[in-house]
């Protein structure tokens, strides 16, 4: 009983890691649940919540906390960045280096023992973006002269 109870976990808490591993899109737990259902309709939004918190615990994936109105969670647990739509709260991968490093430079700048820093990104994603003004009504002084 107890080993089936086990099983049914597992395989519960291996398609959710596959769904998540699947999209970019950082989903929330309630579209979480919306993914693993298609593939196991019986599943609870209990079982999701408790293994999406299994695997950030184990580092399997990765809980984003900062910013925004919703937690959203992350399949792919390596460090990177990321970018939100301050109009639609869409968070995108933002795969950058930062030249500096900004944990050692904060070191010396106050008396806390530093873990490490979170950082978000914000902006206008292109659906959000305001549409470029119609180009007739763009004055035509600085258009450059072809050359003769
Ligand atoms: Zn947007
Ligand atoms: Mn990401």
């Amino acid at each position: 009983m107890r080993n089936q109870a086990n099983l049914r976990m597992t395989r519960q808490r291996r398609v959710i890691l596959e769904e998540l591993r699947n999209v970019n899109t950082h989903p929330s737990a309630d579209e979480v649940y919306a993914m693993v259902r298609k593939r196991l309709p019986r599943v609870s939004l209990g079982t999701i919540y408790r293994n999406l918190e299994i695997l950030s615990t184990s580092g399997e994936i990765r809980r984003i906390d900062s910013g925004g109105n919703l937690k959203r969670f992350d399949g792919n647990a390596d460090g990177h960045y990321h970018i939100r739509c301050l109009q639609c709260d869409r968070l995108v991968d933002a795969f950058i280096e930062l030249g500096l490093d900004i944990d050692e430079q904060l070191k010396g700048a106050t008396d806390f023992l530093v873990f490490g820093h979170r950082l978000e990104f914000v902006g206008l994603c292109p659906h959000c973006q305001p549409a470029p003004a119609a180009p007739s009504r763009l004055p035509n002084v600085d258009k450059p002269k072809p050359a003769p």
